[in-house]
Parts: C-alpha cells; structure tokens; sequence
C-alpha cells in the first residue's frame, strides 16, 4: 500500500494508534514517521523560506503554544517542505540549522547603546534609543541637508548619513526602507547587491533586457550541457543544485566546471579544468573565438535575435586595450561612438548577410580573434587541450535541439571586470542560440535569500524600484528625467518596453506621496533626492574615512566583514558621530569598537562613535516575501513573535520616522516638506503590516481605468493585476512596477501554492514571479520568427490562431502573431540580444580582458600598456595599500562553504559544530616550499593587513602555469570573526583590496595578492 505524507498525517490525526497502522502493514517501515508525528502532534504548523541563500527552500516551521492560555507560540523544529516545487523537502546542512539560528545564543535581546569612548553595553528603553536616534538624525539632517547645489539647482539630499539595507529582510521591509531614506533626502542608500550581485544587473540587463537569472533552478534539469563557472552551487546553493544532477542523471546532461579550486561541484561533474582567479573573461571571450572561427553558432537564431546584422558607427574603434572614446585624464570613455549607425528613419542600418565589416558580427569576429587557444591558456592558467574539449562541448549546441545552460555566482561577480564576464557568457549564449530556450540561458545564482527583491526594489544608490533610476540633479524637470530615460526604438515594430518609463515613474511618486503628488507639482518629483556622485558602499566609506560623514543607519548588514578592507571600514566607523546597527544577532559591525585582541586590536576609550544596538525580528517572526533567484516572490509568515524586546523592522523605521516627523513639527528644521509630504498613511504608521505594504508596492487604480477600447479594466481603489494597466496620469499608484500583480484582487499571488508541473518543470501557479508571473525570460526565443519551435522537445510555447500560449506565461505581446516582426528580446531598444552592448557598460561595448589591479604577472599579454582596466574604480588614497607581486606572489581567492553562510551560520550551534575554525586552502607544492603540512597554522597577509588559519594541505588548489610562469593560489573561507559560536577568527576581507568594477563598484574580492607563511 502507498499513501502520501499527507495522507498519512489525516490517517494519524484521525486517531488511528500504532498497532491500527501496524494492522494496515506499515510498521515497521514507518516507524520512524510515527514517532515524528508524535513529537508534532498538536504543533502549529507554519510556512516559511530558508533565509540563507536564493535558492528559497520551502521550510514547515512546527510550534508549541497556541496562546490559548497566554503562551506564546515557540519554534521547536524546522524541516523541509516537500510539496516546494525547487526544494521538495530538502535542506543542506544550512537550512538544516534553523533552528539554531533563531535560538542562538548571540540574538540581541534589548535595545542598547555604547556611549562615546565608553567599553560596554548599556541597556536602554526604546523609547530613549528612538527619541536618541531621532534627536541624532534630524540634528545631522539640519546641519548638512543641501536643498540646492553650487549650481543653484534643487537636489534635496542628505548625505552625511547613510542607509544599509538588509537583503534577507523581506520585500515589505524594503519598500519601507525606500521610502524612509528617500524621503529623508538620503544618497547612500544600499544593501548587499552592491557587493555580490550587482554585475550581474550590469552584465545581463544589457545583453537581455532584464538583470535576473534568464531561467529558473528546476529548468536547469532540462539541460544538455551544464557549464558551472564562476560559481559552486554543490557548496553555495545546494539544494537548487539537485537541479543540476537531475540534468546528468534523468537527461545525460554533460556537466563542466571550470574554477580555480576543484571544488564540490567539481566532484560530481563529468569534466573539470582549472583557471587562474580572474581571468574568466579571457576565457569566454577564447569560447566565443573558437564558436565563430569553427562555425559553430546557431545562424537562424544569431540572424533573427541578436544584434549581429547591426551597422556600428564609423567612429568605433578598439585598440591595444582602449576603445575608443578615452580620455585619460578623466578616466572615463566618452561612450557616444559605442553606437549604431542611423538611417534617416532613426533607425539602425542592417546587413542580413552579416559581411559589413562594421557590422556587429564582423566587429565581434575581430575582437575575439586575438583570444586564440594558445593565448587563453597563457592567461589563465587552463590546459590548451582541457579548453578545446569545453568549447567542443558547448558547440555542440549551436543546434537547435540542444542547450548549454550557464551557472555562476559570485565567482564571475567578485571581480573587478565582473559585469563584462557576464556580459561575455552572453555573448557565448547568444552565439549558441541558447537564450529563451528551455535548458539553456544564464543562471546568475543569487546570494542572500532577498538580494534579488532588494535589488528589484532599487535599494541601490543611485537606482529606484523596478530599476527605475534615481534622478541625476542635472534633470531638474520630471519631464527632463522622462526625456533622457525613456529609450527611443532603434529598429521598426518592436516592443522597447522600456518607452513605458513614464508610466513606471509616476506611478511610483504617487506611492510615495499618494494625494500630495499631483499633475500641477511634477508628482512631487522635486521631493526624490538628486544625485551628484555615486554614493556606494566603497564611496560611502572613503567619506566615513576622510571624516565627512556622522552617522550610519544599518540594518540587517554586517559592513565590516562584507566591504573590501575591513581595517579601512574600521577606521571610517570610529570616525563617525553615531552608528545604529538594526539586527537580530551580534554583528562584528555593532562591535567594531570592542578589543578582541588580534581579530580586532582597537582602544575602545579613542573611538568616540555613539553606537546603538537594536534588536530585529528574524525571517521566522515576520510574514511578508522575499524573492529567490528565479524571481518568484513567495510569502512566509511568523510562526513566533519576536523574542524579548526585538521589534519587526518595519516598526523600527515607522517608530523612528515618526519621532523624527514629530521633531519637525515641534521645532521647524531644514527643508522638512519632502519628508513631511512622505504617504506614510499606514493603519498604524508606527507599525505598518505587511500585507499594506505588499499591496502598495503592487499598485491600485486610483480612479475607473478603462482599456482603449473603453472596457472597463479596473474600478477606482481595486488592487491593480498588470503593469499595462499603470497610467502617467496620475490615476495609478505603484511603489515597484515589475511587482503589479502580486496581491490583486483575487488575493496573495505570492501566497499561492499550486504546484502543477505545466511542462518542463515549470509550476506557474506556486508564488508569484515577476515580470507578470513569467518564468522563464524572453521565452519567445525559443520559437523562430515563424512561431515553429527550435526543438520540438521543447515546445515551450505555441501560436494558438489567436494568440501566444503554452507552458508558461509568454514573454511578447500575446496578440502578435508569427511573422510579425517583433523580436523577442522585448525591453531592448532594437527586440534584439546584444552581441554588442552600445553604451550601457562605462567600460566597453565588448568585453576585454584586463589584470587584475593587483596581478601575478609582470605584463598583460593582450596588450603593451598596464594591460589593467582604464577605468577601474579606484580611490586616490588606496593607491598605496596595493601590494606587488615581488611581495605577494600568491593568488588569493575568498569563498563559501557548504555548512556556513557568510558570517551568519557563525551563530548557529550546528553549523558552528560542523566548522568550528578558520582555515586556508594551499597546494601541496607551495605547502612542501614554505614547510607547512596539514593543520600547521599559517599566516596569509595582504599588503592590508592578514589572517590566521590552519593549512589544509590540498590536490583541490594546483599550480598553474600562467603567461610562463608558476602561480599558486591560495583559498580563503569568509565565515569566521570575533563574534559568534565559532572559535574567534579573523575577517577575511582584512585582506581584500579596494578597487571596484568600473560598472557596479563592486569590489575584487576573487583576485589579489598575498604571501603565505608558517605562523
Ligand atoms: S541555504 Fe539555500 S540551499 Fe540551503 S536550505 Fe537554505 S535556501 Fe536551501
């Protein structure tokens, strides 16, 4: 006999007892389910997500304590949900330890606050850290709001004080956290994206149309070959890599991996072949060589969807590293030759035959061609005979019956080129004609549980929701940033979805400042900040290090073990007036000031920066969603409140922000009407909930909205279901238009749990995914212009006579039929996927490679001059914390393991059990030269500064022969530092050096030099 689980639960809670089951022949094999039922029975049970990685495993949260008798409910126990179309019931050993994490010994309990100079904690009420933050805050605000620049020009911002975001917190938390800081007029406004994630936005978007994972985790099943580089899912995304092993083992998917160390996903994949840490653009751009030197691209599709036939301007040019454009002194391109030639139309010439030599295929020939076999195994360290073999493998899907599907994470983003290696494995994919298609795409393995929701939600600098971007104080007129921010189409009949801005845009004032935001004021346009300079993570701390900044609000964000050199992050902290750390756990970033010896030698009687600590709710204690890698949105909820004195954080901010409106009220103040104009309209605005929120973000019709034709398509305050229903009137509402249609009428879309496989894996009716419940990007691509599928294996969609349908909501205009024209990369400007990427890069239309700033070879050998990107993200003052290669001759490269995550597993009793101690990875030939054997402590340093870990003596790490020369590499695991149930350790990004992507600012964490010696 065979009964699900859950009927087996109805079987038992009907009250059959042990020998009833024994009688319908199930023991002894269910024994041990039995015994779980029972130390279940009477638990509530209640859903959630894993709040470690994107993955976003379902877990079933199980409670004691219904409040019948005032008890308040407690989380025993934690497991995986199985009916989670991705997890189906697994965890890997960080999910498996939950529970500890909530029940760690370092969650904060009380509020509190370590006076100026002072060496401990006190504890204080919450009405004295609010009244104190405020009182802080709005003292700051008055002194340094700027209202207008040296220009005379209303920029409205605050910059002196800044915001981090959490990116495990929940969306809900994010829109608030948006409307919070931006209606203080703050500029540094960020969270984790910007030191994980964001090359991927600046990679993809631009090749695609969209930022995001191009397909989702259990489509990775339907691969034929897998490429993992750049990443190591068996260890960071474990669970989302059964996907991976299901493509090997149910569709003799061929898996490579090609990565610095042999790592896990190495030991289960059919091939792998090392590569020096920072030289994956050589790589690709070699793969990309070799697909159009062996023709070996799928032409139909190369033809049809990309940019390939496009003309370039005559003013184009690239040599000896420079493209053109450059200007030296600057250091930044002028980027308006990176463009097409117009006709007289306005639109861009054409060659179908693709011979132009300034086509964009002939261009992309010529770049490429300098990437030969020989000279990428120079670069990067890989056997010639081991490329062949993986370029031979992916060409053999240039056919359109088989796909490569791409996996990375942060080893293709923790680079300085990283955005361009994206840009490259775009390039790669587009060759092969594998975007679109079911099994193929490119599948950017988020980090944190919500990165991907809070960099939707613009939690960025310089961005907005729905990638919107902040206005630049140059664009003084709603009108002028519409004028410069919606794109004009570049080639007849397409979609350019983007010529909707206007619509994403004032939707979204009227989110912020609801009734306040009318035609006659620009929406209340005038009130957003306006930037002048990227305020990022890096920026944000050469301005605490310089001493021009006085206070920093962090939530959720351990800043000190997360940004590139923490002693420079230290000692920009210890310079500030007030620090405010929002968190569930001790954080190093909260303890900055406290000695613990040589994991952090400070006095605390010199650090003179008032720090509060306040304890947050955790992912288990609230309801509201986070978004996975794959862009579904799934709600959770609490399945206990917080313990002790914790607080919800969005009742932290709502707490905060109205003690500081209080303050304006009272006593006037600086420039307080974009704040005061803030729609904080919510039932309690000391406490707003989350479903408010959720609906906020999702928009309502503001007024009878009506179709073209005059259907009536929404009644005024109904809840809108599309985007295409937002209006540039004013008679709509949306704080994130990419998130319409995830609470509409018909209820919670994020809620919902239908998990029907409606082919290939896909299960439209589990969540809600953005854009419009899509869940595989520019799934038109998996069709010819003619509407005939590449492969009828993966028939993904259909033309029905009417209209486009099938497995999956299409991503094209459902009514244009077959033939018509409209291309189906629809948010670009031309419908086309970019071989060449125009202007929207600051560092080149092509990708290229460059050293890294610190590199183990004298010389790049592409080209004559420094060989290293011209415009590197680089501050003056770190120029001489750069370390040489005569001093550092050691490669290193930081990295996750598959028991921790990041510096937050660190709390968690199991996993704390698991990986009790600092560690490094070395070769066995550098560990026999410096007399070092296994578990010997050693001492790797960086020209910032250096740890203590024991030796694993290693085959994973090899030495590799680069440009002719022998490079070791050393491996650094980031989970360890002063605070936490480990054994103390060292922060890793002690050793990490400042430079940032010329695109994201996200530092090089992957790729620098250091010494290793005996301890
Ligand atoms: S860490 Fe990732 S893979 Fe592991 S259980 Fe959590 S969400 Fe799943």
């Amino acid at each position: 006999m065979q009964i699900s689980r859950r009927q087996f639960f109805k079987i038992s809670s009907a009250g059959l007892g042990t020998s009833s089951l024994a009688a319908l022949g199930m023991a002894p094999a269910l024994a041990q389910a039995e015994v779980r039922q029972y130390k279940l029975l009477r638990a509530k049970e209640t859903r959630n997500n894993c709040t470690y990685c994107s993955v976003g495993c379902g877990v079933l949260m199980y409670s004691l304590g219904d409040g019948a008798k005032n008890a308040k409910a407690k989380i025993f126990h934690i497991e995986g949900d199985p009916d989670h179309p991705v997890s189906r019931g697994s965890l890997c050993p960080k999910g498996s330890g939950l529970i500890d994490y909530i029940n760690s010994p370092q969650r904060l309990k009380y509020p509190e606050v370590r006076e100026a100079g002072s060496k401990e904690w006190k504890r204080i009420s919450w009405d004295e850290a609010i009244d104190r933050i405020a009182r802080l805050m709005k003292d700051d605000r008055d002194a340094n709001f700027i209202e207008k620049n040296e220009k005379g020009q209303l920029v409205n911002r605050w910059a002196t004080t800044g915001f981090l975001g959490s990116s495990a917190a929940s969306n809900e938390t994010g829109i608030l956290d948006v409307k919070f800081a931006r209606g203080l007029g703050m500029v540094h406004l960020e969270n984790q994206a910007r030191l994980c994630h964001g090359p991927s936005v600046a990679g993809l978007a631009p090749s695609f149309g969209r930022g995001a994972m191009t397909n989702n985790w259990v489509d990775i099943k339907n691969a034929d070959v897998i490429l993992v580089m750049g990443g190591n899912p068996a260890e960071a995304h474990p669970v989302g890599f059964k996907w991976a092993v299901e493509a090997k083992t149910k569709n003799k998917a061929y898996m490579m991996v090609v990565d610095p160390r042999f790592n896990r996903t190495a030991a289960v994949a059919d091939f792998y072949s090392p590569i020096r840490a920072g030289a994956d653009s050589a790589f690709l751009l070699g793969v990309a060589n070799y697909l159009l030197d062996n023709d070996k691209i799928q032409h139909e599709y190369v033809k049809a969807y990309t940019n390939a036939p496009l003309i370039v301007r005559e003013d184009y040019s690239f040599d000896d590293g420079l493209f053109s454009g450059y200007d030296a002194d600057k250091r930044a391109y002028d980027r308006s030759s990176w463009a097409y030639e117009l006709g007289a139309d306005g639109y861009a010439l054409r060659d179908d035959s693709l011979q132009h030599p300034r086509s964009v295929f002939q261009l992309l020939k010529k770049h490429v061609a300098r990437y030969t076999p020989e000279m990428v195994s120079s670069i990067c360290g890989t056997p010639k005979e081991d490329f062949l073999h993986i370029c031979e493998k992916l060409a053999a899907t240039c056919v359109p019956d088989r796909t490569t599907s791409i996996l990375y994470a942060l080893g293709w983003t923790h680079h300085v080129g990283g955005s361009q290696i994206i840009r490259a494995s775009a390039i790669v994919q587009l060759l092969l004609g594998n975007i679109g298609m079911p099994g193929g795409g490119i599948n950017a393995l988020r980090g944190h549980s919500n990165v991907q929701g809070f960099t939707d939600l613009g939690v960025l600098t310089t961005m907005l929701p729905g990638y919107l971007t902040l206005p630049h104080e140059n664009q003084q007129s709603l009108k002028a940033y519409l004028d410069e921010r919606t794109p004009k189409t570049l080639v007849a009949n397409q979609v350019n979805f983007w010529r909707n801005t206007p619509k994403f845009m004032v939707s979204f004032l009227k989110g912020m400042y609801g009734d306040k935001a009318t035609a006659g004021n620009d929406f209340g346009y005038h009130w957003l900040p306006k930037w002048d300079r990227s305020y990022d993570v890096m920026a944000f701390v050469e301005q605490m290090h310089k001493g021009k900044a006085n206070g920093y609000v962090i939530q959720g964000f351990n800043v000190i073990a997360a940004a590139a050199s923490s002693g420079k992050v230290r000692e920009g902290l210890a310079k500030l007036k007030f620090l405010v750390v929002i968190d569930p756990l001790q954080t190093e970033t909260a303890s900055f000031w406290e000695n613990h010896g040589e994991f952090n030698d400070v006095n605390p009687a010199e650090i003179q920066t008032t720090v509060f600590r306040l304890p947050s709710s955790c992912f288990a204690e609230e309801d509201g969603s986070i978004a996975n890698s794959g862009r579904w949105l799934q709600w959770h909820w609490a399945g206990q409140v917080p313990p002790f004195e914790a607080r919800h954080d969005g009742k932290i901010l709502g707490t905060l922000l109205m003690k500081i409106r209080e303050l304006y009220e009272k006593e006037g103040g600086t420039c307080p009407e974009p704040l005061m104009s803030l729609d904080w309209n919510y039932h309690d605005p000391k406490d707003p909930h989350p479903e408010e929120v959720a609906k906020q973000a999702n928009g309502y019709a503001l007024a009878d909205l009506f179709d073209d034709k005059g259907n009536q398509i929404a009644k005024k305050g109904d809840l809108l279901s599309s985007f295409a229903h937002l209006r540039d009137d004013g008679t709509t509402t949306s704080l994130c238009w990419i998130y319409t249609g995830q609470w509409t009428q018909a209820g919670n879309m994020m809620a919902r749990r239908d998990n029907t496989d409606t082919g290939f894996g896909n299960t439209p009716g589990w969540a809600f995914a953005w854009p419009a419940n899509r869940r595989l990007l520019y799934n038109r691509a998996s069709l010819d212009p003619a509407g005939k599928p590449w492969d009828p294996k993966r028939a993904f969609l259909h033309w029905d006579g009417a209209k486009w349908t099938g497995a999956d909501v299409p991503d094209y205009p459902v009514g244009s039929p077959p033939n018509s024209g409209v291309s189906p990369f629809i948010m670009l400007q031309d419908g086309v996927g970019h071989l060449f990427s125009m202007g929207a890069l600051v560092d080149g239309p092509f990708p290229e490679h460059y050293e890294p700033e610190e590199s183990p070879i004298p010389a790049n050998p592409l080209h004559s001059g420094s060989g290293k990107s011209p415009v590197v993200r680089i501050f003056k003052d770190d120029l001489p914390s750069f370390g040489s290669r005569e001093d550092f001759p050691c490669v290193a490269t930081s990295y996750s393991i598959t028991e921790m995550f990041r510096h937050w597993t660190k709390h968690s009793r199991l996993n704390a059990i698991v990986q009790p101690e600092q560690f490094v990875e070395i070769s066995e030939k550098l560990a026999a030269s410096k007399g070092i054997v296994a578990g010997d402590m050693v001492k790797v340093a960086s020209k910032r500064g250096y740890i203590r870990g024991k030796a694993v003596v290693t085959k994973r790490v090899m030495t590799l022969k680069v440009a002719g020369q022998e490079v070791e590499q050393v491996g650094i695991p980031v989970h360890w530092g002063f605070e936490g149930t480990t054994r103390k350790g060292f922060l890793a990004n002690v050793l990490s050096p400042r430079v940032g992507d010329a695109n994201t600012h996200t530092p090089e964490y992957k790729a620098f030099l250091v010494s290793v010696e005996k301890a």
